[in-house]
Order: C-alpha cells, then structure tokens, then sequence
C-alpha cells in the first residue's frame, strides 16, 4: 500500500493532506503523462463541517489504478511506496493529478 499525500485539501476526504477515504480510484485509462490522470475519489467540499463525518485519516490507502501505463500498476493496483496527488486549488477530480505516474518503455 503506498503512503499518500494529497495536496487537494478541497476534497471533503482529505485531512491535513492525508486521506480518510480508506481507498481511493485514479482515473486514466489512457493516462502517458502525469496531467491525464486525475483522482476520480475527489468530492469537493462544500462546507467545512462537512469534514467531520468522514473518516480517520491514514497515511497508507489502498490504490485503485486505471492508469495501465504507469510502472507502478500491477493488474490496476498502485505498487508505488508512495504516492503524491497534485490539485491545490482543485474543485473537480479532473483538476487533480497522481504526480507519481511513470510511464513505462
Ligand atoms: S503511481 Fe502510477 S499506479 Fe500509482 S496511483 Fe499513480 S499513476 Fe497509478
């Protein structure tokens, strides 16, 4: 499991750059590069209490991948020791980015 930061703090899920999802989905099905792969988990958070009901936030996080070309996908699982998510100012999942993608040769 890889240990994730996420710097999406829009996201009602995330917690002083961590995630209380417990897992999470990255899209990118067709991803060659970072910017087209996106976390499709992303809810954006619409009021602040809003954080409070979801969750323990956790360092490790099971990883759910689509995007097959990255060197850390194995059968669409992310082997990565750890994960970095872009989206400072993100207000949609496609405004987020998995900044850990590697494409393969
Ligand atoms: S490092 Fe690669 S396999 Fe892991 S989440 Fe990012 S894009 Fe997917």
């Amino acid at each position: 499991m890889p240990y994730l930061v996420c710097s999406a703090q829009g996201c009602v899920y995330n917690e002083g750059m961590c995630c209380c999802k417990g897992d999470i989905q990255i899209g990118g099905e067709h991803a060659v590069c970072k910017d087209e792969t996106c976390c499709d988990s992303f809810i954006e958070r619409r009021s602040e209490s809003a954080k409070n009901s979801m969750g323990t936030p956790s360092q490790k996080i099971e990883v759910d991948c689509k995007a097959g070309c990255c060197v850390y996908n194995k059968d669409c699982v992310c082997h990565a020791d750890r994960i970095d998510i872009s989206g400072v100012n993100a207000c949609t999942c496609q405004q987020t980015a998995c900044q850990t993608f590697v494409k393969e040769n």
